[in-house]
């Protein structure tokens, strides 16, 4: 791994993918060890973020689940000030369901917020929330983490489904922004 460049920031390495490959495996593993033997869950994969994260957790479960994804969309409301906050390709009954929500970030938790509030009116069984990575610096809701990949410092990342402005989302492993400029090996 070596220092990359997207677009006008440098970002160095950070989190290798034997590393990622361990973190996603160990939350795997937790997530089923806590299922009652015999039950199936919906894990639904919050878009586009978690694309690679979930392919790789999925694969990691052992045992038989579902899979969905959706993603967040908003849109201005009848009246100009009414932001509308909507979950956009769920087509699944979630009715007494174990549903398990798959983040690849949490930051201040808006997100997830308004995502859990949304899943919470479906008469769930069973609602709960795997994250890959978390900021503990900058988290500011009361909500429920049940399962942290890995807690992180305020600064940006990126690769293995994050991006920044739209890219970097294909690189294997994760880099962290620097405020170094000037940085040499850049690709
Ligand atoms: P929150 O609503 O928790 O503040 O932010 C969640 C969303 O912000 C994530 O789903 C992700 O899209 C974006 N985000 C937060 N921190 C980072 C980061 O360090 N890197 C990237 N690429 N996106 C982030």
């Amino acid at each position: 791994m070596s220092i990359i460049r997207l677009q006008d920031l440098y970002f160095k390495p950070y989190i290798n993918k034997v590393e990622i490959k361990a973190i996603v495996k160990h939350l795997a593993e937790q997530v089923k060890a806590d299922l009652p033997k015999g039950e199936v869950p919906i894990f639904v994969g919050i878009l586009n973020g978690c694309f690679l994260f979930a392919a790789d957790f999925i694969r990691e479960y052992n045992g038989d689940c579902e899979v969905s994804f959706v993603k967040l969309a908003s849109y201005q409301g009848t009246k100009t000030s009414e932001n509308v906050k909507q979950l956009v390709g769920i087509n699944e009954d979630l009715t007494d369901r174990t549903v398990i929500i798959l983040e690849d970030i949490i930051d201040t938790g808006t997100t997830l917020q308004e995502i859990y509030n949304i899943f919470r009116h479906q008469n769930v069984k069973q609602l709960k929330v795997a994250t890959l990575f978390f900021k503990p610096d900058v988290f500011r809701k009361e909500l429920p983490i049940d399962y942290i990949g890995k807690s992180i410092d305020d600064k940006f990342i990126v690769g293995y489904g994050l991006d920044y402005n739209g890219l970097g989302r294909n690189y294997p492993e994760i880099y962290q922004l620097t405020t170094t400029p000037k940085m040499k090996n850049i690709v």
